[in-house]
């Protein structure tokens, strides 16, 4: 449904990684599709570096993070790149909404990522309306939660844990910033202080649906005004009802596109195991000579997303020695390939967007979650979902050759793997529903839009 053209004009603020930028802009597509007009903004240093798809009915404006010529990794530490980022990331944002101001294109609401929390505070300062976007499950954002209020006591203990709305979590089923205490303190920080100045958004939206996490959206709906948005996977995915929405638009690698589907095209129909970890985290090089032995053993077809920057961890010989029945790429355009016919079984980390991707075109998953928010994404893709198996890891937090062998032929040939095929069907169907014309999601946007149109939810002027 088209609400009608209107004057509403959003600024968009992701926290610059690529987790961040698909949902928030997928989110923003729909809000276009809906007649608001959106503003969406980069770093300086990403705007430079990102490889973008040319037809697209979003503005692009930049803000700059105190690094426009090399991302965090330029900083002194993440801490330093996070504090810069406050500082000079206010100034700019505040000195963008005022041009946009002089530019006779005013501003009326700012949705920015959470990460961000001083986007928040600037966006008081000008009266506008607020909405946090948040890119974590809901069950993720409840702990942090109920971290920050001291509701949850760190380290913790070796008992399970119970908060509203979520099942029973053992304690490595957490965020591994939580469980592992005192592991990354300052990214540790950033997700926890997420919730140290929510209460003065307007909104809060989460880019999961109803139906993937009802107790839990019930729980954080009696403190804020919640509005589910999700799937946000590209329509043409889901309920293909926007025109030319066929990806994110934004790649801060440049996939191996044809390579992929080439070789993809030539695989037969369900026979390949698709390994990728996001765009992220380094993988520890004992880990990637546990899934290339586990991938020479077990005999299937494979596609592997190794990273430039990760390369070198292979075995020298990997490449040549399974080039007959596996291909080994930097970057590939994922929903093309999870949506393809020859794929039967995504490895992956659980880092959201895979999961909902994996979830929204019913490729079951053998979670191997290394870091953050992924052991609880893991825990419900299993345990919840039913839509893949988690391979454990051992003392050391490798997943070992053996259960990565076991987990793969679980899926592609084992009892369980059928079922957990059909239960990807069936949330298959949900993810759909929710986001197409009515459904949950749907429902929430045109709500968010309505609100922001008549101007209810803004502040007294
Ligand atoms: N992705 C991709 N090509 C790859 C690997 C990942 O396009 O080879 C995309 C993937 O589709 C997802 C995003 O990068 O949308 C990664 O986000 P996710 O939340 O899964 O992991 P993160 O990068 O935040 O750890």
């Amino acid at each position: 449904m088209t609400m009608g053209s209107s004057k509403v004009h959003v600024l968009a603020l992701p926290f610059p990684a690529q987790g961040h930028i698909n949902p928030l802009l997928q989110f923003c597509k729909r809000l276009v599709a809906k007649g608001v007009k959106v503003t969406f903004v980069n770093t300086v240093f990403l705007s430079k570096s990102m490889h973008t798809d040319p037809k697209r009915s979003i503005n692009f404006e930049t803000i700059s993070d105190g690094y426009d010529d090399g991302d965090y990794a330029a900083a002194e530490s993440f801490e330093a790149y996070v504090e810069k980022f406050a500082t000079v990331g206010s100034k700019t944002l505040a000195d963008l909404i005022m041009k946009l101001e002089d530019d006779g294109k005013p501003v009326q609401a700012v949705i920015y990522d959470p990460h961000l929390t001083w986007a928040l505070d600037v966006a008081k300062q000008f009266g506008l309306v607020t909405a946090a976007f948040f890119t974590q499950m809901c069950a993720v954002d409840s702990i942090y939660y109920h971290v920050y209020h001291g509701l949850l006591s760190v380290p913790l203990s070796d008992s399970p844990i119970s908060l509203p709305g979520l099942p029973l979590l053992q304690p490595n089923e957490t965020p591994s910033f939580i469980y592992l205490h005192g592991s990354y303190p300052a990214y540790r920080h950033l997700q926890v202080n997420q919730f140290s100045n929510v209460d003065q958004a307007d909104w809060v939206i989460l880019n999961i649906f109803d139906k993937l996490e009802e107790d839990a959206v019930n729980w954080m709906a009696r403190l804020w005004r919640v509005k589910t948005v999700g799937p946000t996977v590209p329509s043409m995915y889901l309920d293909k009802r926007l025109e030319d929405d066929t990806g994110y638009g934004i790649n801060l690698f440049k996939p191996d596109s044809s390579l992929c589907i080439n070789w993809l095209d030539n695989q037969p129909k369900d026979s390949v195991v698709y390994v990728a970890f996001g765009s992220w985290i380094g993988i520890e090089a004992e880990q990637v000579e546990e899934i290339a032995s586990a991938l020479m053993e077990i005999g299937f077809r494979f596609l592997w997303v190794v990273r430039a920057l990760e390369k070198e961890k292979l075995p020298s010989n990997f490449v040549d020695e399974t080039s007959e029945k596996g291909l080994v790429v930097t970057w590939s355009p994922q929903l093309e390939v999870l949506a393809h016919e020859s794929v039967a079984c995504f490895v992956t980390h659980c880092g959201l967007n895979s999961v909902m991707e994996a979830l929204s075109l019913g490729v079951p998953m053998v979670a191997a979650p290394q870091l953050t928010d992924q052991p609880t994404n893991a825990k419900f893709i299993e345990d919840v979902w039913g839509v893949g198996v988690r391979a454990a890891a051992d003392e050391k937090g490798i997943v070992r050759r053996e259960t990565l062998v076991s987990c793969i032929r679980e899926i592609m040939e084992g009892e369980k793997g059928k079922q957990i095929k059909e239960n990807g069907i069936k949330w298959k169907t949900l993810a759909k529903e929710a986001i197409d014309e009515g459904g949950s999601s749907d429902r929430n946007i045109d709500e968010f839009v309505a609100e922001l149109i008549s101007g209810a939810g803004q502040p007294d002027a």
